[in-house]
């Protein structure tokens, strides 16, 4: 009886703490908390070149998404407002948003209709469209070369996947967690291509000479910033720091930091 009672309690516990913490996340006012802790804290990727790439020696992430968050936060914030980053990855990125970790998600993700189900979107910030990457002198040209006799390597929770299946229905797809891990697997030769946006397979093949894209790409792919439904002033605030950013040419100067030499993906207001 003691313990029936014992294990009750602590059932009631639980729940009381999950609605709690739960409350809290919902309740939490971005637009007015980033203000109160001078912060707002950005999830970004650590394993993309180009957008979001941990520098091993100094321990800073770098790349285009996160110079436009340090741009909004500044926006946001004024000049001493700090950009706070934590990783994530295109698995754990909506999770983490979810449960208030992370107050915005800025990684190469793109707007669909059945993530608007679950956050809401900022405009977009940049076009990129899925390509594939293959090893120089493959016999792989486009995705009309990707038959039942070939592996294609993805990384889970991305579009990548989805969109592959339908594209090369014929073709296995093997899923990894993060790109630094589907690229090596792509290098080991576990596969005979590998997936994903163009401007992050470019990422890949300039460091990796060996390596090119193949074919051009065969969807759209809008990047957008993820912020919790119901944070409908901090969504507005972060969209009015694009439009400025575009306005003043902070975001034209940070497109052609990482992409001197195209024009593929810019977005011009
Ligand atoms: N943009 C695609 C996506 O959101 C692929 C890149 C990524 O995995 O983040 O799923």
């Amino acid at each position: 009886m003691k313990k029936r009672l014992l294990s009750l309690l602590s059932l009631c516990l639980l729940v009381i703490t999950l609605t709690a913490c739960g409350e809290k996340v919902a309740d939490r006012d971005i637009a007015k908390t980033s203000k109160e802790e001078n912060q707002i804290t950005w999830g970004v990727k650590n394993d993309t070149r180009l957008f979001g790439m941990m520098d091993v020696k100094t321990k800073e992430v770098k790349g285009f998404d996160i110079d436009i968050a340090r741009g909004i936060t500044e926006k946001i914030l004024g000049a001493d407002g700090s950009a706070v980053f934590v990783e994530v990855t295109s698995k754990t990125r909506i999770p983490l948003l979810k449960n208030g970790n992370i107050d915005a998600i800025i990684a190469t993700m793109t707007i669909t209709e059945e993530r608007k189900q679950q956050v809401n979107f900022s405009d977009v910030y940049f076009d990129a469209g899925q390509s594939l990457l293959v090893k120089k002198g493959s016999k792989i040209k486009s995705i009309n070369d990707l038959g039942a006799d070939t592996t294609v390597l993805a990384v889970k929770g991305s579009t990548s996947v989805d969109n592959i299946k339908k594209a090369a229905p014929e073709a296995k797809v093997l899923e990894w967690e993060n790109y630094a891990e589907c690229f090596t697997a792509l290098q080991s030769g576990q596969g005979d291509a590998m997936t994903t946006d163009n401007a992050i397979l470019l990422g890949m093949a300039s460091q990796n000479p060996d390596y090119e894209l193949a074919g051009g790409a065969f969807t759209k792919e809008p990047y957008g910033i993820a912020i919790n439904k119901g944070q409908d002033n901090f969504l507005a605030e972060v969209n009015q720091a694009l439009h400025e950013m575009h306005e003043d040419g902070t975001y034209d100067r940070i497109y052609d930091k990482w992409f001197p030499d195209s024009d593929d993906g810019r977005v011009k207001e």
